[in-house]
């Protein structure tokens, strides 16, 4: 029996959740698969053979893997190697139900990752670096080793653009956002600026108005790719300023957001703006470069999906924010992720590789 251990998330950093056992056994070692003790899966050297693969660890993926694993799908998680998705970034979390007070978006994380292995799920923290869907088993590598699914859930999500700035990372969750439906509320009669000129920094700056007193939309040029109407709508609030050919180049502040530091882009003309909150709205990146030579990707990068959660690969399911640019809530990506645990497990049924009777009564 070969096992490997990892307390690290594969770069040498700590995995924030703790270490993960996996134990890669000869195939017909009956006596490996009984229940407790170290993670077990039946593998081939340096393969690991799943009945699901589900690639990613925010609540997408962490929720198809609670579902996927009390269907009996024994389901391998490859987590990345920041595992938890965009909820890690975040402090507050005031709008998943369930909680009374707020939660931390860390703590809410480990507490689906404790969930999802404490069900069965088996989850490693590493990243992918390819897959092969051309035909089944599905295949998949990650620092070295090939994963072989007969289904594959995608979860991999969609990362928030940043400005950059040291000062920026510094004060993230202490007054720069990049989420304004979650955060928003914690800037009641403060005043506060936004970045960017799309329709996510308008629609997050017209969100914003709801509670702060006065909302600074900075843009680096004085031509918006923002839709008229939601320009329109922008200029016309009275809580809304618009400062074009303007960028950020410093947040200030020690514990939290104090002000920012400001250019022209034009004349290079410099000054402070004092603000409580930055959030910054300048795009997302949806992780989907592993999958765009085998799946449909829309012209923003983001996964097609065809009938709720299916791809145009039969047997490959896609979940969360690297398919949805609506919504973009935990709670979505969580709904999503269920959803496509139940697909998936209908689909391998479906195809006589999971028999009836282990279905779960969702
Ligand atoms: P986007 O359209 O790509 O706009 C990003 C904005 O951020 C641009 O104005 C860009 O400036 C600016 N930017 C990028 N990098 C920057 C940097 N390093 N420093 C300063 N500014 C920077 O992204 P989005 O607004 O997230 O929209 C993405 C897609 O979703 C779009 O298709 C949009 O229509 C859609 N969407 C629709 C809705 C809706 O219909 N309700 C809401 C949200 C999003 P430049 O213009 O100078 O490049």
């Amino acid at each position: 029996m070969d096992a490997m251990t990892d307390s690290t998330n594969g770069n040498g950093t700590p995995n924030p959740f703790g270490g993960f056992s996996i134990a890669i056994v000869d195939p017909g070692d009956d006596a490996a698969t009984a229940t407790g003790g170290p993670v077990t899966i039946r593998s081939a050297e340096g393969r690991v053979d799943a009945k699901v693969v589900i690639i990613g660890s925010g609540p997408a993926g962490l929720t198809a893997a609670i579902y996927a694993a009390r269907a009996n799908l024994e389901p391998v998680v490859l987590a990345g190697s920041a595992p938890g998705g965009q909820l890690m970034l975040t402090s507050d979390v005031e709008n998943y139900p369930g909680f009374v007070d707020p939660i931390q978006g860390p703590d809410l994380m480990a507490a689906m990752r404790g969930q999802a292995e404490r069900v069965g799920a088996r989850l490693i923290d590493v990243d992918i670096d390819r897959v092969d869907f051309s035909d089944r088993p599905f295949r998949i590598w990650a620092r070295g080793t090939e994963y072989r699914a007969q289904a594959v859930i995608i979860a991999t999500g969609a990362s928030a653009l940043w400005l950059g700035l040291e000062s920026e990372t510094r004060l993230r969750g202490r007054g720069v956002s990049a989420c304004a439906t979650c955060d928003g509320f914690f800037f009641r009669d403060r005043e506060i600026a936004v970045v960017g000129g799309g329709d996510t920094a308008f629609e997050e700056a017209s969100y914003l108005t709801r509670f702060a007193t006065k909302v600074h939309l900075l843009h680096r040029r004085d031509a918006f790719r923002a839709s008229k109407i939601m320009i329109d709508r922008a200029r016309a609030h009275p809580k809304i300023e618009i400062h074009p050919n303007t960028a950020v180049e410093e947040v200030l502040g020690d514990a939290k957001v104090e002000a920012i530091r400001l250019s022209d882009t034009t004349t290079g003309e410099k000054r402070t703006m004092p603000i409580d909150g930055l959030f910054i709205a300048i795009g997302y990146k949806p992780n989907t470069e592993a999958f765009r030579d085998w799946l449909e990707v829309d012209a923003a990068g983001y996964l097609v999906v065809h009938d709720e959660t299916g791809s145009k690969v039969d047997g490959v399911f896609i979940a969360g924010d690297v398919h949805d640019h609506r919504y973009r809530q935990a709670v979505t990506a969580a709904a999503d992720g269920c959803k496509a645990a139940i697909d998936a497990e209908r689909w391998l049924e479906a195809q006589g590789i999971t028999e009836a009777a282990t279905s779960t009564a969702w």
